[in-house]
């Protein structure tokens, strides 16, 4: 039988990215990795990193720097318990400096080379795999080589797509938040099955979208892997009950909370400032046909209390 993979983009999605990695020392987990594979392998989950390497090209690391920048990120992950299957770069750029390497390569994600290489390499079936990756590239590689794809959101600056992804509209199926979060709905969609995979997304971010064309059911969950999944089931639900509140706060608008509501200050305001407003005329009228006796002073200064009344009566509806 066919294995079943997870093709994992390297930086930004395993490692922290802080631009090109040329030194061991520079290898930093992103938190929750080493959960999130170990979980995937017991779920029987061949792990294969899938990442483009242009600084190779480029003349900022040479392949021999990259193997043992990938030797500490395995040693790294086998500390937590877990472990790679395999590992496939693409060192070369269309623009690289470093002449044997400057070229392009159907390897290079977008393109699905490193995945179909992989799946003839490790008898993958790619219709039972996931990629899973935080830039369109990688959604992209994965769809072509036929496999199901998950999106990681890194917030912040200096994550998410880089210049060279130029298709920022690439769907994936689902869209989360780190490899744990990807991790468990790829599992959660193993236990419940393709009609479930929208449930996944749900549970997983406020941003997540199913999209579940293409996805199949697999296998049922392993008994062991369930023990991670359940573990930040709360602390998961409550984060949801947030996003959707603020998603609540945000719909209604300023505009919304100051609309107007009845009150009796409000109707006495309006009724005062109608009947000022026709003082107003009356004592201008009079004026106009030269009548200024105490009469139109009378109701000249009737029409100055309304007014204050009016403004009394809209600073009371204001203050409730
Ligand atoms: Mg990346």
């Amino acid at each position: 039988m066919a294995n079943k993979a997870v093709f994992l983009d390297r930086d930004n999605t395993l490692i922290e990215d802080p631009g090109y990695i040329n030194t061991p020392e520079a290898v930093k987990l992103v938190p929750g990795v080493e959960l999130a594979l170990k979980s995937l392998t017991q779920a029987g989950y061949k792990l294969v990193v899938i990442t483009n390497q242009s600084g190779v090209a480029r003349g900022i690391i040479t392949e021999e720097q990259l193997e043992t920048i990938h030797a500490e990120l395995r040693r790294q992950l086998a500390e937590g318990g877990a472990h790679l299957d395999a590992i496939f770069y693409c060192p070369v750029h269309p623009e690289g400096t470093v002449v044997e390497y400057a070229k392009e390569s159907d390897l290079r994600k977008p393109r699905p080379g490193m995945l179909l290489k992989a799946a003839a390499q490790m008898d993958i079936d790619l219709a039972q795999s996931w990629m899973v990756g935080d830039s369109p590239r990688d959604v992209e590689a994965g769809q072509r080589a036929g496999c199901r794809t998950i999106r990681v959101r890194v917030p912040g600056p200096g994550h998410g797509p880089t210049t060279e992804d130029t298709d920022e509209d690439t769907q994936a199926d689902l869209t989360v938040r780190n490899l744990v979060e990807a991790a468990k709905a790829i599992l959660r969609n193993d236990s419940d099955g393709a009609a479930d995979l929208a449930f996944a997304g749900a549970g997983t971010s406020a941003q997540a979208q199913a999209t579940a064309a293409g996805a199949a059911p697999v296998p049922p969950l392993p008994a062991q892997a369930p023990d991670v999944v359940p573990a930040e089931a709360d602390l998961e639900a409550r984060e949801i009950q947030r996003e959707i509140l603020a998603c609540l706060r945000q719909m209604t608008t300023p505009e919304d909370e100051s609309a107007e509501e009845f009150s009796v200050p409000k109707l006495l305001g309006s009724v005062t400032q109608m009947l000022t407003i026709l003082l107003v005329v009356v004592v201008i009228y009079r004026l106009f046909q030269h009548d200024t006796g105490p009469e139109t002073t009378i109701w000249g200064v009737v029409a100055l209390i309304g007014q204050l009344m009016a403004l009394t009566f809209t600073a009371m509806h204001k203050n409730r």
